[in-house]
């Protein structure tokens, strides 16, 4: 199924954005109740197992949009309770990202690895309860007496141990006295639950494994069932949000708080986010980038945030899409066209617009004066008169698009053509008189034009009109750059199953070093953002230097797949 995201009115600039959803509705009727004396305080709980992607974004403004929302708090917390996954370099960008789409944890700062102890402590009660135990059984034995959805599981041998020998046995767990895998302790509830998540599930497994925080002063370590609901009450969480998968799991996270008598917040599922034409799963990014399909984590084809910032991406037009799209409890896949929707009408009204020839065809307008160069005007952004007007030089020889020029146009043709005139944008009207090729291969390497002088743009006499209007770069003041033109990362809207690789396009980058672009952009930094007229969004690179310019491109300026797929 596909859902169509919401369109974007009512969500101008600077409007509260407020799309009705059942979160929204959970919130305001316990601050209604008083239920958690009127507070509201969300946590954002990654693993630090990879980089962020457009999915967690979702989560992301969730979390720490409805806490801004209804004036609560939202944490960020590491879930770092597997240490041979998690590396510190995810630590760093996680923050990063978090920040970048801006937003702010204050003093919130926590990791799961920061509960350790009171977590221990935690199963001892548990133990003393004769609500834990440890078990001998393997990984293996386990899952085998699990039984399945149909079938009852069977009772642990060790099930029964007395409270003094489970106390002594997670003791010596703790001390290091059993390798890898000898026993685990779990929780005491049901073998026979129709849910499988309460047939006494592992809470501790042994690891001897140096852990990139605690480092090896723990060699059990929690799973993920038994410290999270834990971490969400140490921290005062009202409400827990986390995907649908953890729906079977709430009737655990209530076992274990309910046991405990501890604080209780409440856990609430919501339908993860999936994409048309990418994967989302941190395990097959991870492959993306070990395998070389991509350039690393942040490469501009890659959903995640680092790479959709390189991409051009920026944090409003993130915000915009997350609120779109809405929160559900129902699984769907939105289209990528509405991204790229989000991000295309955030740079419509914001970024530059300057000339830039991605496939340079040289022109030579015979009449017009050696050495004369005319500084035109042109206008940054038609949708916004602030942005004001620049010079750009034009002069006796430029560049025009290859795509601009047509020996034997087709019908309806209004670029150039042999005897055909057209406008350069905030210029003057050429007309093309010659066409030169070379000799051997018969390629067209440069085209003889008039202009005329009468028809210069934004004067008192240019009374003449043609039907098309091209762009074009003065070949004396352009600057060379380069440009990397991105297309999706897969071919098909869904790849999934075992031979999702096989679906990479392979034409995903398109690289383009011989450009022209107009003298303006001599001055642009990483991340700042253009539309270069008629070519789509574009934003310069952090490989991009002065002797070197680099852009990638954002988006196109419409939505050029959906008439590929129509026509
Ligand atoms: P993945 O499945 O991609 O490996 P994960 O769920 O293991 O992701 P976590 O680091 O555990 O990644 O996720 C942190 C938070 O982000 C969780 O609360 C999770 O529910 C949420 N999240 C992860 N993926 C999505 C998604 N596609 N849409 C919405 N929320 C997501
Ligand atoms: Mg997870």
């Amino acid at each position: 199924m596909k859902a169509e995201a919401n369109s974007a009115e009512g969500t101008k600039a600077g409007a509260k954005p407020e799309r009705r959803h059942f979160l929204r509705d959970i919130i305001e009727e316990d601050l209604r109740t008083g239920k958690y004396g009127g507070r509201v305080h969300t946590r954002f709980p990654p693993e630090p197992n990879g980089y962020l992607h457009i999915g967690h974004a979702k989560s992301i403004c969730l979390n720490f949009g409805l806490a801004k929302e209804y004036g609560g708090l939202c944490n960020l917390r590491f879930d770092d309770t597997n240490p041979t996954k998690e590396e510190m370099e995810y630590v760093k960008s996680i923050q990063e990202d978090v920040r970048w789409l801006g937003f702010d944890w204050e003093d919130r700062l926590y990791y799961a690895s920061d509960y350790f102890e009171q977590l221990y402590e935690y199963a001892v009660q548990l133990i003393k309860k004769g609500k834990a135990y440890v078990c001998d059984l393997s990984a293996d034995e386990i899952r085998e007496y699990r039984g399945t959805l149909t079938e009852p599981g069977k009772e642990s041998p060790y099930r029964n141990r007395s409270v003094e020998e489970n106390l002594d046995l997670f003791r010596r767990m703790r001390a290091g006295e059993f390798p890898n895998g000898a026993r685990t302790l779990r929780a005491r509830i049901d073998m026979s639950s129709p849910n499988l998540n309460l047939r006494d599930p592992v809470m501790y497994r042994i690891l001897h494994a140096t852990h990139h925080r605690t480092g090896d002063t723990w060699c059990i370590y929690p799973t993920y069932d038994w410290a999270h609901g834990q971490s969400d009450s140490m921290e005062g969480i009202t409400h827990s949000i986390c995907t649908l998968e953890f729906a079977d799991h709430r009737p655990l996270y209530d076992w274990f708080l309910d046991e405990l008598g501890i604080y209780h917040p409440q856990q609430i599922e919501f339908a993860r986010l999936n994409l048309t034409y990418t994967v989302m799963s941190k395990r097959k990014l991870l492959q993306l980038v070990e395998e070389k399909h991509v350039d690393g984590w942040d490469d501009p084809r890659m959903p995640t945030i680092s790479g959709l910032r390189r991409r051009g991406y920026t944090p409003e037009s993130i915000r915009e899409f997350a609120e779109r799209i809405g929160v559900s409890r129902s699984e769907s896949t939105v289209d990528m066209a509405s991204l790229e929707d989000c991000i295309r009408d955030d740079l419509n009204k914001r970024a530059q617009r300057v000339m830039a020839v991605l496939r340079p065809l040289k022109v030579v307008i015979e009449n017009y004066p050696d050495g004369m160069v005319e500084e035109l005007d042109a206008v940054n952004n038609p949708e916004d008169a602030s942005m004001g007007t620049r010079k750009v030089p034009f002069s006796k020889v430029i560049y025009i698009e290859r795509d601009d020029f047509r020996e034997d146009p087709p019908k309806k043709y209004f670029r150039l053509s042999p005897g055909a005139e057209v406008r350069l944008r905030y210029a003057y009207i050429i007309k093309c008189t010659d066409v030169v090729k070379d000799e051997k291969t018969g390629e067209i390497v440069e085209l003889r034009c008039t202009y005329d002088p009468e028809t210069r743009s934004g004067s008192q006499q240019r009374s003449r009109r043609v039907k098309g209007t091209i762009h074009w770069v003065s070949a004396p003041h352009a600057l060379n750059a380069e440009v990397r033109l991105y297309d999706r990362l897969f071919t098909v809207e869904d790849p999934s199953g075992d031979d999702w690789k096989s679906f990479i396009n392979p034409n995903s980058l398109e690289l383009l070093r011989n450009c022209k672009v107009e003298p303006s952009l001599a001055t642009a930094k990483a991340q700042d953002r253009f539309q270069f007229e008629r070519m789509g969004y574009f934003c310069v690179d952090y490989d991009s230097t002065a002797d070197h310019l680099v852009f990638n491109r954002t988006v196109t300026l419409r939505d050029t797949w959906a008439k590929i797929e129509k026509s």
